[in-house]
């Protein structure tokens, strides 16, 4: 059954989606969305799903409101299971109501799901509640595009004030709300972006917000919060004091494996920008782990040195004639994410060493006699050489064989020469493997990166960086995700960066 629903996106933050609005957008077949909805929510409709960008820019209208509702109307006619999807909520200054009875008007079907609107992301995300016991027991919600639309003696005076879409007006609010009686001295603040790591807060008094607002150069969307609660700002704002508030990191990670570091510093206050430097690709010549697998029971030893490596040679083995139970080897891991990926099969670690570099490995390998032993090594096409030489001086026969390869995403370079030449330039970019080093460098250049913190995973990475004429400003003590993450965590926390 064909359905249109109306659904309020959250302020910024894509968490802040309800459950009902992921679940219909799980299972759309259209997506209309503007310019204030979460862009990262739509990766939640299906690959199949038409996602329809219609504007609201101020300015820039790419639809007018009657050929959205015509779309609407349309694409639900055609059977569809149709996605409104709105910044906030479709009924708070969404013009919700009004897709709402054009849908009624032509007949079809519809629900409307609400969403945190702008205000209430804001009261959270700066710790602004917006009632307060103490000081205010009423609250206004108004818009501030026409001024003279609005009857300030009447709401203007209400303890909370909360002004949508009145960066530009403001001065003539303020001089209203003064006019008629309220104190200058009233606490107020203008919040941009509210609830994205990008949030933007300018905070003073109705007599000097709007001058601070000029100042600031501050651009929509923003909302004005005016009345004593703002005061608890100071007291209450979680969200600011996070310890990586405010930085932008940049996280050069394949795509695939760049979630779990850029939800850390997402929680941490930060806001990562993914720019993969590296894509992971099947070998550039199955065979040899082809064969090398064909022969499984032989080995003695088989040592995974990335998570990739265990996820190839996976694929591999499932395309062949044989499975796990060809395996006889004991099972090394180089480092805690490559055990996992071992773990998740349901396989376990023999061996890993203290530090998650290949000196580490080769040391947990002392207590073994290796003369005659046959080692499998199934990793990248470019890898360090140190792991065989050394096993086979011990007398092991190592296979070395490629499992995959790295490139370079074909965007890279113009993303990165992009993003390291912007105005704000990221306080940090995080590299995770020698590989992603040079990559990094090689597409944007050195001497982008002046100014930009290198936090590196490791020494083999920093050796990496420094030979490329760059310095990693920290280093991660353990050589993980989470140690880099605590390195920079110990920089900023020190003032630095
Ligand atoms: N339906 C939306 C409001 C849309 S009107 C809601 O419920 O939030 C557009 C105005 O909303 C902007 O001019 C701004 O005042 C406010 N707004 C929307 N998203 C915002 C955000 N993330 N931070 C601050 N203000 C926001």
């Amino acid at each position: 059954m064909s359905k249109v629903y109306l659904v309020g996106g959250g302020p910024g933050d894509p968490d802040l989606i309800t459950v009902k609005g992921r679940n219909v957008l799980e299972r759309a077949d259209v997506v209309l969305y503007d310019h204030l909805a979460p862009e990262t929510l739509l990766a939640l409709a299906p690959a199949h799903a038409e996602r329809i960008y219609v504007g609201k820019k101020k300015a820039e209208h790419a639809f007018s409101q009657e050929e959205i509702c015509a779309l609407l109307v349309e694409r639900a006619r055609r059977g569809l299971t149709v996605v409104r999807l709105k910044g906030g909520d479709p009924f708070l200054f969404g013009r919700g109501g009004e897709e709402a009875e054009a849908l009624a008007d032509a007949g079809i079907a519809f629900e409307v799901v609400p969403g945190v609107t702008a205000p209430l992301g804001i009261a959270a995300y700066t710790g602004v509640p917006l009632t307060h016991r103490d000081h205010t027991s009423a609250v206004s919600f108004v818009t501030g595009h026409a001024v003279d639309a609005i009857d300030w003696g009447k709401v203007g005076l209400a303890e909370t004030l909360v002004i949508y879409m009145g960066l530009t007006t403001f001065p003539a609010i303020a001089r209203e709300l003064m006019a008629r009686g309220r104190s200058p001295e009233t606490p107020a603040m203008a919040v941009r972006w509210a609830t994205r790591p990008d949030q933007e807060t300018v905070a003073g008094t109705l007599a000097t917000l709007a001058a601070q607002i000029a100042e600031r150069g501050l651009k929509p969307p923003a909302t004005i919060v005016v009345g004593e609660v703002v005061r608890l700002r100071e007291k209450l704002d979680w969200f600011g004091r996070l310890p990586l508030a405010g930085k932008r990191i940049v996280v050069t990670r394949a795509r695939e494996q760049a979630d779990t570091l850029s939800a850390r510093l997402r929680e941490l206050g930060a806001e990562p920008i993914e720019l993969p430097t590296i894509e992971i690709q099947p070998p550039s010549d199955p065979a040899p782990l082809g064969q090398a697998i064909a022969k499984l029971a032989a080995y003695d030893w088989l040592i995974f040195t990335s998570a990739n490596g265990v996820r190839h040679f996976v694929s591999a083995l499932d395309r062949s004639a044989a499975d796990w139970r060809a395996l006889r080897a004991k099972i090394c891991a180089i480092g805690p994410a490559t055990r996992a990926a071992v773990e998740a099969l349901h396989l376990k670690v023999d061996l890993m060493g203290a530090e998650y570099v290949a000196e580490g490995l080769l040391e947990a390998f002392r207590p073994y006699e290796l003369k005659g032993k046959r080692v499998l090594l199934p990793r990248a096409k470019v890898a360090r050489d140190l792991v065989p030489v050394e096993l086979a001086k011990r007398g092991a026969e190592v296979d070395v064989v490629e499992a995959y390869q790295t490139i370079v995403p074909a965007d890279t370079e113009a993303r990165g020469r992009a993003l390291f030449a912007a105005a704000r330039k990221p306080d940090w970019v995080t590299v995770t493997s020698s590989s992603t080093a040079r990559n990094l460098i090689a597409a944007v250049g050195k001497e982008a990166l002046v100014g930009v913190r290198i936090a590196s995973i490791g020494p083999v990475t920093s050796r990496t960086v420094r030979e490329l004429g760059l310095e990693a400003a920290v280093e991660a003590r353990v050589y993980t995700m989470e140690g880099l993450v605590e390195a920079v965590l110990g920089a900023v926390a020190d003032g630095q960066g």
